[in-house]
């Protein structure tokens, strides 16, 4: 991937593109919040609040700075004509949903079949979080990691299993906590072959 690439991404931190709020905006948004709320943000215990917001959430949306394309670049080729189904399991993120901005606390479990080449198994994990990382609907996310995975590695398939809860949904509003949310994305051989996508759905009972 060319130099223009990872500056394009590092243009997109928090507050470093043209006509992204500053810091000091976010923080004085945060402090508006805390106000409405019917608290008093100059109080002791607030008075550093709006800074631990803004690096909280500089931490919680980090994904919008890194490219997961970028992270799956560098592949093994040396596999010894293996072919057979390589899954990571439970792999545990964090993420906002779009509409409340409310934690999505969730597991994937990733696959794919290679072709001709592997890629190291913590890029996988490294995906999921990239795109955990951004304000999410979990079967938009679903999707984005199996998407990005068959683009770039070109395999014979991946499958993506996504279950998480949504504390939109168990700490507000229906108040269902308990509930859990099952997403699933199949491309290639894992849509095509019964067989593969029974293989899966066994590994990441
Ligand atoms: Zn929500």
């Amino acid at each position: 991937m060319s130099q223009t690439v990872h500056a394009l991404d590092r243009a997109r931190a928090p507050g470093r593109e043209a006509g992204q709020p500053s810091r000091a905006e976010v923080e004085a948004a945060v402090r508006t919040m805390i106000r409405w709320t019917g608290e008093d943000p100059e109080r002791d215990g607030l008075i550093e609040t709006p800074a631990r917001v803004t690096r909280a959430f500089e931490e919680f949306f980090a994904g919008y700075r890194e490219n997961p394309s970028e992270i799956l670049e560098k592949t093994f080729e040396e596999i010894e004509g293996y072919d057979e189904m390589i899954v990571l399991r439970d792999i545990r993120f964090e993420s906002h949903c779009e509409h409340h901005m409310a934690p999505i606390i969730g597991r994937a479990w990733v696959a794919y079949i290679p072709n001709g080449r592997v890629v190291g198994i913590s890029k996988l994990a490294r995906v999921v979080d990239v795109y955990a990382r951004r304000l999410q609907i979990q079967e938009k996310m679903t999707a984005q990691i199996a998407n990005t995975i068959d683009h770039v590695l070109r395999p014979q398939g991946v499958g993506v299993i996504i279950k998480a809860t949504h504390h939109c949904m168990t700490t507000r509003g229906v108040h269902k906590p308990g509930s859990d949310l099952v997403t699933s994305r199949m491309l290639g051989c894992f849509r095509d072959n019964a067989l593969t996508r029974q293989e899966f759905l066994g590994v990441a009972k």
